[in-house]
């Protein structure tokens, strides 16, 4: 059974399935993943193909969180397809994170998720997937089973990892001075964020001491009113150092953000917030467009564009097919939102 392969820790924060052998990794990272139980085996696919694909050769470890219980069903499958050195953690989101913060009035936030699901905004109407997004902008780099860790890769179950991996991702994050790395950028939907661009000005002209900003022409639109161009990286796969997140300019800025309320009243995703924190705290050095992974998460897929790539990385993809529909997105989005695409930028980031 697994247990034979397992220490097991039973702590407070969760329960800790520990790795039998020994870590010869250079680096401390960990996969951070945060679903639900009856995602199992959308879970365990992701898993099978990530370790296939990468971990089988490094062993490093897993981070599972959930806002409920995990089942010992859940836990057993995970930890019975993970390398044995890895370390496989399951924990509870504490309460208070999970939660309405108290200035939210919630029957307010209750009538503008009726009004954005008459709207027909995507996921307009939820209310787990505010508490979510709000998880993800404020609290998973404070959760006590990711304190001794410095990068963390975010995975999803149902997603994929599309060419083998055969260099230690981390190791070049860290050889490289990345912090902050991503596979697809894309549009954000202008009716979930209606307010967010504002009250990041407003934060940035409260802090004439950020510095760092080479990154804002990634997200501003060069023209006389400065707006948001709505584009963010796509956040459900994200490899990055903690540090982006544990220091006191960005906690500072989640809570700016959060006494606004528009991760309730309006529907803030957790990709814009991370990328405007990128904007604002890292300079482009330390942002990496990672084009040789090749990742699919519905309904975008990402192929790597370097042929001679797909076949030493076993790739799964199919470009031409791939472009076609990197095309029909930015058209559906140029059309959708009026607005104009900056090759100039595109350029700047993926170089
Ligand atoms: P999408 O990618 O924007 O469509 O959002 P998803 O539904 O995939 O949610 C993003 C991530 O958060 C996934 O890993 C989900 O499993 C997870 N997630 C979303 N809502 C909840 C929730 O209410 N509870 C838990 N435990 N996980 C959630
Ligand atoms: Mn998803």
């Amino acid at each position: 059974s697994v247990y034979d392969r397992r220490i097991e820790f039973d702590l407070d924060d969760g329960v800790v399935f520990n790795g039998v052998g020994f870590k010869t990794n250079e680096v401390s990272a960990t996969f951070v993943v945060l679903c639900r139980d009856e995602e199992l085996y959308e879970m365990l696919d992701t898993i099978q193909n990530i370790e296939d694909r990468f971990n089988h050769a490094y062993g490093y470890d897993y981070v599972f969180l959930n806002d409920k219980q995990f089942s010992r069903r859940f836990m057993e499958h995970v930890v019975s397809l993970v390398n044995k050195n890895s370390r496989i953690s399951f924990g509870k989101v504490p309460r208070h994170h999970w939660l309405y913060p108290e200035t939210i009035d919630i029957e307010f936030a209750h009538q503008q998720r009726s009004k954005m699901e008459a709207m027909g905004v995507l996921y307009g109407g939820s209310e787990s997937y505010r508490h979510m997004c709000r998880y993800f902008s404020g609290f998973f780099y404070k959760h006590p089973l990711v304190q001794d860790y410095q990068y963390y890769w975010r995975l999803e179950p149902g997603t994929k990892v599309l060419c083998d991996v055969q260099y230690d991702i981390f190791v070049h994050m860290l050889n490289n001075k990345k912090k902050y790395g991503f596979v697809i950028s894309l549009f954000e939907y202008r009716a979930t964020i209606p307010t967010l661009w504002s009250h990041f000005r407003d934060f940035l002209s409260l802090h004439p001491e950020l510095k760092s900003l080479g990154m804002l022409p990634f997200v501003e639109n060069d023209d006389v009113a400065r707006s948001y161009n709505l584009c963010h990286f796509w956040s459900n796969l994200e490899i990055a150092d903690f540090s982006l997140f544990r220091n006191p300019v960005y906690e500072q800025f989640f809570e700016h953000l959060e006494a606004q309320g528009g991760f309730f009243y309006e529907r803030w995703g957790d990709a814009p917030v991370h990328t405007l924190a990128v904007s604002m705290l890292l300079e482009p050095s330390e942002v990496w467009f990672i084009d040789d992974l090749g990742y699919s998460h519905e309904p975008y897929t990402m192929c790597p564009k370097q042929l001679d790539s797909h076949l030493t990385n076993r790739c799964v993809c199919d470009l031409p097919w791939n472009l076609l529909i990197l095309i029909s997105a930015f058209i559906g989005s140029f059309a959708a939102q009026n607005i104009a695409l900056d090759f100039e930028i595109l350029r700047l980031v993926l170089s």
